[in-house]
């Protein structure tokens, strides 16, 4: 049997192992994980999702173990230095606070060398007790050469060939890791974008012929990029000085080209393949040429990301809604007075936050918009800033911003972005106060995501495989005003859940459209739909709160996201807590 979560009722998945050594699992591989801000081994979305999805298999007694690097390092943190110029410092953390060190050791061979690697393991409990391990890889062990002990230090440092033995480790190095603490029965190996990749390979090594069928009945692989450029890519000139030739021959046979995409690995060798979102899967199945592919659109875990005055409230109301989001319909009938004075205490806390950390003292009652997450230049955090004499015609005195993110080290286009967006600060600041908050961790995305009233989102279509930050709003009644991309496609009703930005996905004239009109879009909105319904009828806002909640955060959620793997990729009847 897969999965009894009637029995698993607090217990955790070693007990039941024990127990039961037929017992199968689905182990989940990820580069990143996010589970809380202490544990800094997460850059963005990618990783968040990958906790979240743990947390609700957890919270629901899905059988699921968690695979991912240690990072020692952690993602960096954010300061800017007088030219408000990105600067990274290590973001040191203490893995034996959180995470318990076990004692088993296995190894890869990296250029010649046995690189050994060990594991720490965190017990994530879920509401109903029953807890699933995730699992923490570590080469910085004293027996291995100085450089490879580094190969756990940094998520996303490092070149190609850092990347690729880190990607080792993770692939081959986690599934010898997990058959040594015992892990037999896995039926499913479920790859969180192409990283993890060489599990497949590793998988062929332990069935001992070459059996590509085989392997890929036991994988699952959920592709998050919808652009060709942002694949990882390792030509075998490049295998060849890491890897041994028996692995190298076997991995030429798997992908005879002149190199591997990781991308192309996890497409040819699982038995399931999936997109973030109903858009990402239909422009992953042209970019790819592969008519299969499904989709599978992500959610966030409702107790991680909602605010404890709206817990409360929600709890009040909707008894039971924390294990069964589905029930947030019923949020439709909350009292507006209630909601609003939840709400007004979020965003009382992200303000007190801000004057402390900036000295900017922002207004409880202005219409507050916000932008937090990945500086990447493709979601175009400046967009709003198209023309800067038209955004304080329309919104000078009756609207403030917070921003923030990181960019990643190597990404000065980012790191320009971000320049660009705190020296336009300084000149609008008199009329439209606005701050770009420094170092941006899940903590601090909790107190922005609840805090706002409004968050703005505007990709580059269709670069937004899904996003999740606008999904977290939801279940705290903030509103989301985004370009229809993503999940946005999927949960937008206009006036009714919130407002888009440019055309929809149904307008004729897609592909001939100018992207640069979106700004216009984004002004002409803001100025006949946003601010007068938030200055002149509360009301109407107050029902759109409630819109949110009951209509995106009852499905926008990563109970819904496991219980949908569970039967259309795990193969599992999902019966829930
Ligand atoms: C949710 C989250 C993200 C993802 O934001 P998107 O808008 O989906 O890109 C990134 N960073 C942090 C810290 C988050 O909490």
């Amino acid at each position: 049997m897969l999965f009894h979560p009637q029995s698993s009722l607090g217990r955790s998945l070693q007990d039941l192992l024990e127990q039961d050594p037929s017992f199968r699992t689905v182990a989940y591989f990820s580069m990143e994980v996010g589970i809380k801000t202490s544990i800094p081994t997460y850059a963005g979305g990618l990783g968040i999702l990958a906790g979240d999805i743990l947390k609700s298999a957890a919270d629901l007694g899905v059988p699921m173990i968690g695979t991912t690097l240690l990072y020692r390092k952690g993602y960096f943190e954010q300061e800017f230095n007088k030219e408000k110029w990105q600067i990274e410092k290590p973001a040191l953390w203490q893995p034996e606070q959180e995470l318990t060190l076990l004692p088993n050791k296995v190894s890869v061979a990296i250029k010649n060398r046995d690189v050994h690697i060990r594991t720490w393991v965190y017990e994530l409990s879920g509401l109903s007790g029953y807890s699933i391990p995730i699992y923490f890889l570590d080469t910085d062990i004293e027996s291995n050469h100085p450089e490879d002990r580094q190969l756990s230090w940094y998520l996303y440092g490092g070149d190609n060939l850092y990347r690729l033995c880190q990607e080792i480790v993770l692939g081959v190095g986690g599934l010898r890791m997990l058959r040594d603490l015992g892990y037999n029965n896995i039926e499913t190996f479920h790859l969180n974008e192409g990283h993890a990749g060489f599990l497949t390979l590793e998988l062929m090594r332990e069935m001992g012929y070459y059996d590509p069928e085989k392997v890929r009945e036991h994988v699952v692989f959920t592709t998050h990029t919808p652009v060709a450029a942002g694949h990882d890519f390792f030509k075998y000139d490049l295998i060849e000085k890491i890897m041994s030739s028996d692995a190298l021959a076997t991995l030429k046979r798997m992908i005879p080209s002149e190199g591997v995409s990781m991308t192309e690995l996890g497409l040819r060798y699982s038995r399931f393949v999936n997109g973030v979102s109903k858009k990402h899967a239909e422009v992953s199945r042209k970019l790819f040429s592969a008519p299969t592919i499904q989709s599978v659109t992500n959610g966030i875990h409702p107790t991680t990301w909602v605010s404890p005055g709206m817990r409360k409230l929600l709890s009040r109301h909707i008894p039971g809604w924390e294990n069964d989001p589905a029930r947030l319909i019923q949020a439709l009938s909350l009292p507006s007075e209630d909601l609003w004075a939840v709400h007004q205490a979020s965003k009382m806390r992200l303000f007190a936050y801000i004057l402390e950390e900036t000295g900017v003292p922002l207004q409880s009652d202005v219409l507050t918009i916000g932008f937090a997450r990945r500086a990447a230049t493709y979601k175009r955090a400046d967009l709003i800033f198209s023309n800067l004499k038209k955004l304080i015609e329309i919104g000078g005195g009756k609207i403030q911003l917070v921003f923030s993110g990181k960019a990643h080290p190597k990404d000065d286009g980012g790191k320009a972005l971000i320049q660009k967006i705190i020296n336009t600060s300084d000149k609008i600041k008199d009329s439209i106060p606005m701050v770009y908050l420094e170092n941006q961790t899940m903590e601090l995305g909790r107190l922005i995501t609840q805090g706002v009233d409004v968050w703005l989102n505007t990709p580059l279509r269709p670069r937004e495989a899904s996003g999740t930050s606008g999904m977290k709003c939801t279940i705290n009644g903030v509103m989301n005003f985004s370009v229809l991309d993503g999940w946005w496609i999927e949960g937008w009703i206009e006036d009714v859940t919130g407002w888009a930005i440019g055309p929809t996905p149904s307008d004729t004239d897609l592909h001939s459209y100018d992207e640069s009109k979106d700004a216009l879009d984004l002004y002409e909105k803001l100025e006949k739909k946003i601010i007068p319904a938030y200055y002149n009828d509360k009301g109407h806002w107050h029902t759109m709160m409630k819109n949110a909640i009951a209509m995106n955060g009852s499905y926008f959620h990563t109970h819904r996201v496991v219980a949908e793997y569970c039967e259309k990729a795990y193969g599992v009847k999902f019966r829930g807590i």
